[in-house]
This record gives C-alpha cells, structure tokens and sequence, in this order.
C-alpha cells in the first residue's frame, strides 16, 4: 500500500461523516448518489437522494416512471441533463440486462451520463474493482500534495492526475481508499482554509512545504459566459394560467414554462407588448404587472427574466399550450427561475381575479 493511501485511510476511520450512500454495494443507489452529487453539495443532495430512492426504489422502478415524473422530482437541483440521462440510463439497464446493474468498468461507462469518474465510483464502491476516481476534490489534494501546476481542465492535466491516482491507489480496497481521498479533499484539505496545521499528510505535501497551498489547483479560462434575456408572459384566465413544455436541445429540455419570448439584449416593455410573437398569440389582454428583471446564475450563462402577468378574457387556442390553475404548477417540472417568482407571487391571483 502507498504511504499516502496509508494515512489517508487512518484519518477517514475517524473523520468520515456518515451518510446514506456510504457503505453499501448497491450500484443503483451509489450511482443515484453519484449524479445527485456531481454537481451538488452533500447537504442539498441529501434530501433529493432519500426522495428519490423512496419514490423508486429499483432501478426498474425509475426505469417504468414517466420522465416528467422524475423531473419534477429532480426540480431545484438544476442541470436537468442529469436527470434525463438517469431515466434514459435506467430504461437502458432494464432493456439490456434485464434490470441487473452492468459490473464491469467499461459497461457502467456506456451508460448515459456516466464519465470515468462515476464509472470509477460505481466500480469500486459497488464491485470492489481497482478502479481510482477524481473529483473535484481529488483533482485538489493530488495538486497540493505533488504541487502539479497542469491545469485541471486541460486534457495534459487530465491524464496527469489520472495517471496520480492510479499511482496511489489501494488495490486491494478500492472502495476505502477511494472514500478517504474524496472525503479528505471535502472536509480537510478544504478550497478555502485547508487544516494545514493538523493535516497527516503536511509532510508528504509539496505545495505546503512551497508554499503554494492557496494557489492549487490551477484551472485555465477558457469559460465563455453567454447572456440570454427571457420574457415570460403568464396568461391569466379566471384562475387559469397557459404552460407549454421545453422541447428544443438547451437548458431545461422537457420541463415546462410560461410562453416565452427570448432576446439578445434588454428590450422596452412597450416593444415587447406588441411583439408580433405575442399578438399572434393573444392580442386582447390588460397588462396586470411587469416584474423588474431579476439575474439568474448558471454556469455558462447569465439570464435576466422578467415575467408579464397579463389578464385575458378567452381561451388561447395554441397547440403546444397547457391549461392548468396556478395550484396545479406544482405538478409540472418547472425551472428553479420560475419557481422562485411563483413563490414571490403567492398572492397574485387575488390580485388578478
Ligand atoms: Fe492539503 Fe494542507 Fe494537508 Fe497539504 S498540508 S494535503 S494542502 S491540508
């Protein structure tokens, strides 16, 4: 065993928090658990982790529920890709292996959604193969602990650290070794203030020793951050409202929303009133209330929504719109964007019937 594998392991007996997902070998779970958390910390995760695993509990369960079912489930957590690669994934287990979870690290890597982190993770931590993972918290330790300066996000840095951790890993309990990494990146050798002073490994760590802690790990911009102006308008019929369904390949793909009219730079309110798009929709309405424009942070993108409560007096005949009374929203996956205004917008209806 590597030494630094060593006094990794003895610092996880007495430091690993208990959750859930921790300990069992059951595939479905730890993959549930997996994507949950790959883009999530750990407390917000936990919750939807439990709600999924009541609400399906076999991956054959996942695999027969409608997908808006599990959008919906998944509503909060963002990048809903995960969540339609999960159900699309698990349709794929019960089709092609009759429901039994595939065990080796190629097969769990054909999965949709599944990169060679997650295949490691489920490899280990389920089948006990010799697998080692890098997360974000991997990626950490390893450039602390070697003071290696490749840029994660570089396909160069990518084989490096990979290569590292192969180096490191315990082969004979791949699962405990993998654990203690990961859970020592989370709560040890922290992006803010990493517990330097009482760290096991202080003396193996070249990044402390050159005193380079703060500036690991390095991360090339090469991010583009795009800027999207949405303009929901919410027509308001007695108490109902119109949704249509997300369908195109972009953020929030088949979860629902308001009729939207998007734009490439800040638009006047009275230019968007008689937008052509809008007329053709509805062009006898009274404009209820305009919301200022609120920001909306994702990864790659900026939007700025502003939401249109407008009051109509007929029913809308447009293909792909939905009717459903402001209770009923709480039915449909709808993006956390939305979600938010609805929440400020509790008493709206009185105001508006
Ligand atoms: Fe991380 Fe600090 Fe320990 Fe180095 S000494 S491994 S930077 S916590």
């Amino acid at each position: 065993m590597h030494p630094i594998s060593e006094k990794l392991i003895v610092w996880y007996n007495t430091h690993q928090r208990e959750l859930p997902w921790r300990n069992i070998n059951d595939p479905y779970k730890i993959w549930l658990s997996e994507i949950i958390l790959q883009q999530t910390q750990v407390v917000q995760g936990l919750n939807y982790y439990l709600k999924f695993i009541e609400t399906f509990p076999t991956v054959t369960d996942l695999a027969n529920a409608p997908e808006d079912q599990v959008l919906r489930l998944w509503q909060g957590l963002g990048y809903y890709s995960r969540a339609r690669n999960l159900h699309a994934a698990s349709k794929f287990i019960v089709s092609t292996y009759n429901g039994q979870f595939p065990n080796t690290f190629e097969t769990i890597k054909q999965l949709k959604g599944v990169g060679d982190y997650t295949a490691a993770a489920i490899a280990s931590f389920a089948f006990g193969l010799p697998h080692a993972v890098v997360d974000g918290n991997v990626y950490r330790v390893l450039s602390r602990l070697f003071n290696l300066q490749t840029p994660i996000n570089s396909s160069k840095g990518k084989k490096e650290f990979q290569y590292l951790a192969d180096e490191l890993l315990h082969t004979a309990q791949p699962a405990l070794h993998n654990s203690s990494i990961m859970e020592f990146g989370a709560l040890w050798c922290k992006p803010q203030n990493p517990k330097c002073e009482d760290c096991p490994l202080q003396e193996n760590c070249l990044a402390y020793h050159h005193d380079m802690v703060a500036q690991l790990p390095v991360k090339a911009k090469n991010i583009k951050i795009k800027t999207r102006y949405l303009h929901y308008f919410i027509f308001n019929l007695g108490e109902d409202v119109y949704i249509q369904k997300r369908t195109e390949k972009d953020i929030w793909q088949n979860l629902y929303e308001f009729f939207l009219i998007e734009t490439s730079g800040i638009m006047e309110e009275t230019k968007l009133l008689c937008n052509p798009k809008l007329l053709e929709v509805a062009n006898d309405f009274e404009v209820v209330s305009i919301s200022p424009a609120k920001k909306h942070i994702l990864s790659h993108q900026h939007l700025y929504a502003t939401f249109y409560e407008l009051k109509i007096k007929q029913t809308l005949s447009v293909d792909n719109f939905i009717k459903v009374t402001r209770n009923e929203l709480n039915l449909y996956g709808l993006p956390q964007l939305i979600t938010k205004y609805l929440n400020t917008k509790i008493n709206l209806q009185t105001v508006i019937l």
